[in-house]
């Protein structure tokens, strides 16, 4: 019963039973991030969302090869084929190299993630590494005649697509004027065949920083591409499960469908992945989240509590277990209140699960870990329904306080039986991970370090600010002034 696990799918639009291609094999792809910014709740639940797959699926026996990858090219303003690098512009704006900027958001990207016990996936390969791959299936798409070059620069033929194979089934948007719609493309318009047609390979205009040689001269890869030839390059084509965020369903995954199709020309339509899961988005008090809106918070202010919408630091733990509480494809509401109950809730499951140490307890249990455990699989088998383990969980943690009402029993076997399994749940498969003190401890003191450096620079005792950054980089830890405040990582940049 226990590998009857049910997901849904987007591309048939229902529930269906996993069946990887190559079991015990399991391949997963997961569009990770771009990283010209701080990290925040968003791609938190990305993360958590399929960390908790991963995770799962190991404890199913699986052997999963996970790859999520690291856009550090292609992916321009406003998800359009037009406009500048998002970390190109961020290295202009900050004078930086564009790679300084996409390392060190990468490493801000791995430090919240390990904070919130996210497990690292086992490739994450890096879209500049890849361009000798990306420029080949290119190539190879424009010789299947599924692509055109003008003026140096490449676009995918929809057209030409559309008379072998089908367009949009995964979103639903079989209508290209629909799509138009929503294509936000401006410039360049007169380039393509056709406005639906997306960009491979665009020619790097003078002032451009990131570029590279190819058939078709200087210029840097599309952003759907990278994901196309990643994810065949390290899984195989077609693989089993490819995940991302709701926002990429389209254009971004639709392409990738497209392309993988193109490049492989089979006669029967390949789909790329078996299974297409999409966790839903987070609004802030029922808005949408953005910078220009004021409600975007970092993960980092999550942790020290330094933004005006938060009344308290938020420990990494209370955000993973808040962000679960909610099942991955619906929307979840933050907001500071939200949060506090979230943190009550899960001290009220904590402090449930020791008091399994301190029962009295009885000759027979009235109920029993295995049974607890069913209903655990059940929620999760559903379509990895997390609220509802959750809300397991709290139904035990009542049994548990009945105990000590002489309403339930529990021998002392039961009850060390329940720990182990709800600690088991807890950590290895929600990775609700009790937060080590230290960590808190090192989060304090970052904190006071961090306000006694900007008191000093705002008294002008630059020798002082100096010396406090120059020494805790001899002890690798780096402070990063950010539009959002002074940030801090574990290591040297
Ligand atoms: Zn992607």
């Amino acid at each position: 019963m226990n590998n009857e696990l049910y997901f849904y799918n987007t591309y048939t639009h229902q529930k269906e039973l996993f069946q990887p291609l190559n079991p015990p094999f399991v391949g997963l792809y997961v569009c990770g991030p771009t990283v010209y910014g701080e990290p925040h709740l968003g791609h938190a639940r990305s993360a958590i969302s399929f960390d908790i797959l991963y995770r799962y699926l190991k404890h199913l026996g699986y052997k999963v090869r996970y790859v999520r990858n690291i856009t550090d090219v292609g992916h321009l303003e406003n998800d359009a084929d037009e406009g500048e690098d998002k970390i190109a512009k961020k290295a202009r704006l900050e004078q930086l190299e564009p790679m300084e900027v996409a390392q060190f958001y990468t490493d801000a990207y791995h430090f919240a993630m390990d904070k919130l016990h996210v497990l690292r996936p086992s490739i994450e390969p890096r879209a500049t590494g890849h361009i000798l791959e990306q420029i080949k299936m290119i190539q190879k798409i424009q010789q299947n005649g599924f692509a055109y070059e003008v003026n140096g620069s490449v676009y995918f033929d929809i057209q030409a697509y559309k008379k072998k194979y089908r367009y949009g089934e995964l979103s639903g948007r079989l209508d290209s004027e629909e799509n138009l719609a929503i294509s936000r493309e401006l410039e360049g318009i007169q380039e393509k065949k056709h406005p639906e047609d997306f960009a491979l390979w665009k020619k790097a205009n003078p002032e451009h920083i990131m570029r590279w040689d190819s058939p078709w001269g200087e210029g840097f890869p599309g952003w759907h591409i990278e994901c196309s030839a990643m994810s065949t390059k390290y899984l195989g084509s077609p693989f089993d499960i490819h995940g991302g965020g709701l926002d990429l369903i389209f254009p971004h995954h639709e392409a990738e469908i497209a392309q993988t199709n193109a490049c492989e020309c089979l006669e029967n339509p390949l789909n790329q992945a078996k299974y297409w899961l999409h966790c839903n988005m987070i609004t802030v008090n029922g808005k949408k989240m953005g910078k220009s809106l004021g409600n975007f918070i970092t993960l980092n202010e999550f942790f020290s509590g330094s933004h005006p919408m938060l009344t308290q630091p938020y420990s990494p733990t209370t955000i993973r277990f808040f962000i679960l509480q909610a099942h991955y494809r619906s929307t979840l509401d933050f907001s500071n209140e939200a949060l506090q109950a979230a943190e009550k809730a899960l001290i009220r499951l904590l402090q449930g699960i020791q008091k399994l140490d301190t029962l009295k307890y009885a000759g027979k249990s009235s109920f029993t870990a295995q049974e607890i455990e069913s209903q655990l699989y059940q929620a999760m088998n559903d379509d990895l329904n997390t609220a509802k383990v959750i809300a397991e969980l709290f139904q035990v943690i009542d049994k548990i306080h009945a105990v000590d009402l002489k309403q339930e029993t529990l021998t002392q076997t039961e009850a060390l039986a329940i720990k182990e399994l709800l600690n088991n749940w807890l950590e290895n498969i929600l990775g609700i991970v009790p937060e080590n003190r230290s960590n808190e401890q090192l989060e304090e003191i970052m904190q006071i370090l961090i306000e006694l450096r900007n008191e000093a620079r705002a008294q002008k005792n630059y020798a002082l600010s100096d010396a406090i950054r120059d020494k805790l980089q001899a002890v690798q830890i780096t402070l990063r002034d950010t539009p959002e405040g002074t940030i801090w990582v574990n290591g040297k940049i």
